[in-house]
């Protein structure tokens, strides 16, 4: 089932997400409910807190973007970035291993907003998945960008903290309005 995805200025955004300690048949649902929604949104990632889940739960498909690269390294060796996708990351933790660099990025949560972000260019990264495996993995490129970027999200850190000032200026009336909007929606909810 697609979700609703919460927009910037919902407050489920900002909370840091509680460690998954058990993959339960509802955790199962919710996970696929993500990948249809992310799907349905030509995403390439989503947290959890982006369905309004405050847990340390991501989903990542890098597939459906083919012109900007990534390196995968499984136990030291290169591997196919592809091979590990789809990706169900619980708990995940990201240790930076690469300089930083500037790439562009958007989110579900920011419609139609993009922005140049820094981040080191490549990442271990250590987490579980969705059968209780342990992954283990060095990425780089796109995939080490979109982790990074999914694992803010799992902490309540948002794409527009990681911004320059100037690129933030740019976007102020958007991300006001934005937030304003977010804002009434719930208030109507209530
Ligand atoms: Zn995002």
């Amino acid at each position: 089932m697609k979700l609703p995805v919460c927009k910037y200025g919902d407050p489920i955004l900002r909370k840091k997400g509680a460690l998954v300690t058990e993959v339960t048949p509802e955790l199962r649902q919710l996970i696929a409910d993500m990948f249809e929604t992310m799907e349905a949104h030509h995403g390439v990632g989503l947290a959890a807190q982006q369905i309004g889940q405050a847990l340390q739960l991501t989903v990542i498909d890098i597939r459906p973007i083919e012109d900007r690269p990534s390196t995968l390294e499984l136990d030291g060796k290169p591997a196919d970035p592809k091979s590990i996708m789809p990706l169900v990351l619980l708990n995940p933790v990201v240790k930076p291993v690469g300089a930083p660099e500037a790439g562009s990025e958007g989110c579900l949560s920011f419609p139609k907003l993009y922005g140049e972000i820094e981040r080191p260019e490549s990442v271990d990264v250590t987490a579980t998945n969705d059968k209780g495996e342990t992954l283990s993995f060095r990425c780089g490129g796109l995939l080490a960008r979109c982790v990074q970027h999914e694992v803010d999200h799992l902490h309540g850190i948002l794409f527009i903290d990681r911004m320059d000032r100037a690129t933030k200026e740019d976007l102020k009336l958007d991300l006001d309005d934005l937030q304003a909007a977010t804002k009434a929606a719930l208030k109507r909810k209530k």
